[in-house]
């Protein structure tokens, strides 16, 4: 029954998603985030560019990992697994943890010792996952996670898991249905790249319902997507992959083993969806490219201070790159350009504050004091 009370994208968007018809849905109400135009970033309305942030950071642990984790959950349940288990930068383990409490299970998750944002920490501990603090990076985190699925009843919950991509990929209908057509441009950031490939599988099965010359590979409908009633368009993006310059193995062309950047969230040396992203960037005309730490910080801060909107750094990366490209002229004047923002900046409050210079001063408990610090600033 459909009483226009939103209950999470797996009821949402059912028909899209490879799940049993009985399973039990394990949900957060995630999904269904805010599409918001940018307004006082001067340089792209100079431009005529309409440019969107999709604020994933909204969803309910913080991250757009939720997306995943709900179709991940929801099948891992249903297969009667007991167990999930995921290497994570931060936001995998805070979105595993919260599904599996909500599911009744375990989860184990993988974390590289320090290097981690504090807010994800704190949500990993509180919905009670077992955690597992590993002296090496997020690379060796997930070789193991594949080795240890082998020999130990779990299932794994990284983006390897095609119900993650599956789930993710509801983020680009949301968009098509916001803005009644897919954008000219999507940007994002890259870092195990299960992201940037769930999305392009989102645009392909939109534009193949209404475009028979539209071929792809979804994985789950064959390229046969004629069950997907709405919406519809025939137009799909150019995919914008953006990196921190310390961990850009897709610009380099190979990969790192030793990633680092202040963006602990897409501080991967070993991108798993490799191929995925590649043939992404490939089939939409696309690029990757990077930016230094100090650059994807200024950016994180940009829009903080100009739109209220309080990112994570690795989100930062793709409005530091939509910025650059549309100043470069790479985006086109008129442009209609989506960047997806997908993390809370709470996440990292750390971050935040060591490179914020907001003016913080003590002042006497007294109306004098507190009206000369306004007088003096106005
Ligand atoms: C996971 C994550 C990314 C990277 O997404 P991939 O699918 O691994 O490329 C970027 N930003 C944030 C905040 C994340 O949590």
């Amino acid at each position: 029954m459909d009483t226009g009370f939103y209950t999470g994208l797996i009821d949402r968007y059912r028909s899209i998603l490879p799940l049993a018809k009985d399973c039990k849905v394990i949900s957060l109400c995630e999904g269904n985030t805010p599409l918001v135009r940018c307004r006082n970033l001067e340089w792209a309305n100079r431009k005529g560019i309409k440019l969107y942030l999709k604020f994933e950071g909204l969803n309910p642990t913080g991250s757009f990992k939720d997306r995943g984790m709900t179709v991940a959950v929801t099948q891992a349940v249903s297969e009667g697994s007991r167990a999930i288990i995921c290497a994570s930068t931060g936001n995998t383990s805070a979105s595993a943890a919260a599904y599996a409490a909500r599911a009744g299970i375990k989860a184990f998750v993988l974390i590289p010792d320090g290097n981690i944002a504090m807010g994800k920490l704190a949500q990993a501990m509180m919905h009670g996952a077992i955690i597992l603090q590993i002296r090496g990076n997020f690379d060796d985190g997930m070789r193991l996670v594949k080795e240890v699925a082998n020999e130990a009843p779990v299932n794994i919950v990284n983006s390897i898991n095609p119900y993650r991509l599956q789930g993710q990929k509801t983020a680009s209908y949301e968009i098509v249905e916001a803005l009644g057509d897919a954008p000219d441009f999507h940007c994002i950031p890259v870092g195990n790249a299960g992201n940037i490939s769930a999305h392009w599988t989102g645009y392909c099965e939109l534009a193949a319902t209404s475009n028979s010359n539209v071929t792809h590979a979804c994985g789950f409908c064959d390229g046969d997507c004629s069950f997907i009633t709405s919406p519809k368009t025939t137009l799909r993006p150019k995919m914008l992959g953006y990196q921190a310059t310390g961990a850009a193995p897709f610009i380099k062309g190979a990969m790192i083993d030793e990633p680092e950047t202040v963006a602990t969230a897409i501080r991967i040396g070993h991108p798993q969806s490799w191929d995925f992203a590649q043939a992404t960037i490939k089939e939409s005309d696309g690029w990757f490219y990077s930016f230094p730490d100090d650059q994807i910080l200024v950016t994180q801060k940009l829009l903080a201070e100009n739109e209220g909107i309080f990112c994570e750094p690795a989100s930062a990366t793709a409005v530091a790159g939509a910025l650059h490209d549309i100043e470069q002229g790479n985006i086109p004047d008129n442009s209609t350009v989506v960047c997806t923002l997908t993390g809370h900046g709470l996440k990292d409050p750390d971050i935040a504050i060591k490179q914020s210079n907001a003016m913080l001063v003590t002042i006497d408990a007294q109306l004098d004091s507190v009206k000369r610090t306004i007088l003096d600033n106005l």
